[in-house]
């Protein structure tokens, strides 16, 4: 029986603030632990404590209200062997998967309802090469929209760009990439306008 690591904070119902599933309630389960060792990280994902899938399990059902969502993120998640703890989420509800995409997902993938990958760095890092989503965010831990010009991204069904919140230089850059790149939409990182995270 695995026994998963869980950040601060680690289990909480909120709003997903961009993407597809934008404004939709989720329960998030975040794990503690990254690999990938972003220069600019600011994500605080020092491993609080350790839980089993029923335990993980009942603390979802315990915040969850009436979510159908379910968002397995971190650190980075595809560090660990997801399979357990995602076929866990699935008897709580829909489960979204959030990932930098830089490490294989194996078997994992086929267990989720939604995979976003919001990558850092450029298209060679890529591991996971198709998903429901993508979503650049250009100046975040590296990311340059330069490297992503001829990237097509057709394997990715929702392809968004992103700029950090307030930044009217990256906004300009963000929308002139969805004009010259078909298919790509400009997105926004709403849980900073909300206050919620
Ligand atoms: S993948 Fe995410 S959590 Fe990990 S170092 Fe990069 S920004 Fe931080």
């Amino acid at each position: 029986m695995i026994r998963y690591p869980l950040a601060r904070n680690g289990i909480v119902q909120t709003v997903q603030g961009e993407g597809t599933l934008l404004g939709t309630p989720m329960v998030f389960v975040r794990l503690g632990g990254c690999s990938i060792g972003c220069s600019q990280c600011d994500t605080d994902y020092r491993t609080v404590e350790h839980l089993t899938v029923a335990e993980i399990q009942s603390r979802v059902r315990s915040v969850r209200g009436d979510a159908e969502w379910i968002a397995v993120t971190g650190g980075e998640p595809a560090d660990y062997d997801l399979c357990e703890l995602l076929e866990g989420m699935r008897l709580c509800g829909r489960v979204m998967l959030a990932t930098s995409g830089h490490k294989h997902l194996g078997g994992a993938g086929s267990l989720c309802d939604f995979i976003s990958v919001s990558p850092h760095g450029t298209p060679d890092d890529l591991k996971v090469s198709g998903a429901t989503q993508i979503n650049l965010v250009p100046l975040l831990n590296g990311l340059r929209l330069d490297d992503w010009e001829i990237f097509s991204g057709t394997k990715f069904q929702h392809r968004w760009v992103t700029p950090i919140f307030s930044n009217l230089v990256e906004t300009a850059e963000c929308r002139a990439f969805v004009e010259r790149h078909r298919g790509w939409r400009l997105g926004v990182q709403a849980q900073n306008v909300w206050g919620v995270w």
